[in-house]
């Protein structure tokens, strides 16, 4: 079996508060003297059943973890240590989300909160060789009109470069609000260029999923699991070319599923759809980029081949230039062209 940390790929679902370190939490906890909750420091995955109580458990867990970045240099040591991680994971290329509202009062608004990551993100992708991408995403839990003005300010820092805005997403409980109503914010993005990511489909079915798709006109579904329930609209979204961002650790975490193996990735691959895998938020779910990799070959019996074609898939899912998606596709290939190390 070949080395999944060599296996070159794309990051394209990943959190911002979410992507942090344990230790970098504890060390901001500690240095402004707030005790964190157990929970978020020890070495258990957070599992929580698929109910709105189980999301509001996960909710409080992420909103205290967000408590604790309270400044730009906190914000740029994630986006550092995210790319760094990433970079240890073979990854080339991360699309980090982040909703620049909740760091705002910290750093003087939303305007410098998001530039904090932009420019943190060009550093760290000429650090570490990683293209850094930055999806900024509203929240289903604030009004629309939030979510419109988080799109002008993503879309007059639109571009394709490193330590540039990419996309634009939707995040939060899938079950809250009305999924039309974030329309009119996918339109501005989308008028600038904007490739729009929203959730959908994970705690939600087919009919969340078609909602999304015909209001929101998504480039990629952030999960899109449950597209696999409905074989119709699997083969629309499939031949629509909307890639599915499926992270099968938080499907666990989530109690979507009950274990990685009951995740339906051979239903979606066998249906022709783009999976890209990723970690969603490792600080909760303990599960980084490439134990999802590692996920599809124990779990699903994934082969070097398929495990190579899953990468594949993250990067022409990706919005690199077609420069890089040339370089790292070849680099895929080179990966299982070489020889597999043999298993002690
Ligand atoms: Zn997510």
């Amino acid at each position: 079996m070949r080395d999944l940390a060599l296996l070159p790929k794309a990051h394209l679902h990943l959190h911002f508060t979410g992507s942090m370190r344990t230790s970098t939490l504890a060390a901001l906890a500690n240095a402004q003297g707030i005790k964190l909750p157990h929970h978020l420091v020890d070495d258990h995955a957070l599992h929580v059943p698929a109910d709105q109580r189980g999301w509001f458990r996960f909710q409080r867990s992420y909103d205290t973890a967000r408590a604790v970045v309270r400044s730009e240099a906190a914000m740029r040591r994630i986006v550092r240590e995210a790319a760094e991680d990433d970079a240890a994971e073979g990854s080339r290329r991360l699309e980090i989300q982040v909703d620049p509202t909740s760091y705002a009062p910290f750093v003087g608004g939303i305007t410098p909160a998001l530039e904090i990551v932009l420019d943190e993100a060009r550093l760290a992708s000429a650090a570490t060789g990683v293209e850094v991408g930055v999806i900024v995403a509203a929240s289903r839990t604030r009004h629309p009109l939030d979510a419109r003005t988080l799109a002008r300010l993503a879309a007059a820092h639109a571009g394709d470069g490193p330590g540039q805005v990419i996309g634009f997403g939707l995040s939060n409980d899938e079950r809250r609000g009305n999924t039309a109503d974030w329309a009119p914010a996918f339109r501005i993005a989308r008028h600038a260029g904007l490739a729009g990511v929203p959730h959908g489909g994970e705690l939600l079915g087919p009919e969340h999923v078609r909602d999304v798709v015909a209001h929101l006109k998504p480039a990629r579904l952030g999960h899109g699991v449950r597209t696999a329930e409905d074989p119709d609209l699997l083969a629309r979204i499939v031949d629509a070319g909307i890639a599915l961002e499926v992270c099968p650790s938080s499907n666990v975490s989530l109690g979507v599923y009950p274990d990685a193996a009951h995740v339906p990735l051979s239903r979606l691959l066998d249906a022709g759809a783009e999976v890209a895998l990723g970690a969603d938020d490792p600080l909760l779910f303990l599960s980084r980029l490439n134990d999802q990799y590692r996920i599809a070959r124990d779990e699903h019996g994934l082969d070097d081949a398929a495990l190579a074609g899953l990468a594949r898939s993250s990067i022409r899912a990706s919005l690199a230039s077609e420069t890089s998606k040339r370089e790292m596709l070849a680099d895929v290939d080179a990966w299982l062209a070489a020889e597999p190390v043999p298993a002690w």
